[in-house]
């Protein structure tokens, strides 16, 4: 593992994060903190007909860590059901960071954005 590539990598998305806005009439439109970071997401999706992540877009200011995570994020929930991104935990939230073990502090940062998502997802199903 090489821990300069992997801080490069989280950097990179840090300084020009994927998919960074806010979409017009979205289906899922939460806000979530990570309060022992002062972490802010602001998450709004769309789903397509068959009722798959079409579209993720994310606003917000966080750390490296939280940001980064968040921008790969995006792109990784694309296509899935909400059944499959309710089945997502931190192992799967590390190996899309690149197979990274993250400290304690860290994991709240790294969780985020899918913590942000299944409260999304929870609300639409209430409100459908
Ligand atoms: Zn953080």
């Amino acid at each position: 593992m090489n821990g300069d590539l992997y801080r490069e990598q989280l950097l990179d998305h840090y300084h020009n994060p994927e998919n960074f806005g806010v979409l017009e009439d979205p289906d899922i439109d939460i806000t979530q903190e990570n309060a022992t970071c002062g972490d802010t997401i602001h998450l709004t999706a769309k789903l397509d007909d068959e009722g798959r992540i079409s579209k993720v877009m994310f606003e917000g200011h966080g750390c490296v860590v939280s940001t980064a995570s968040a921008s790969m994020f995006t792109t990784e929930v694309l296509g899935k059901t909400p059944a499959e991104i309710e089945a997502m935990q931190l192992p799967d939230i590390q190996q899309m960071l690149g197979g990274v073990t993250l400290s304690m502090g860290r994991v709240k940062c790294a969780m985020l954005p899918l913590e942000a998502m299944k409260k999304g997802l929870q609300k639409l199903a209430k409100s459908a």
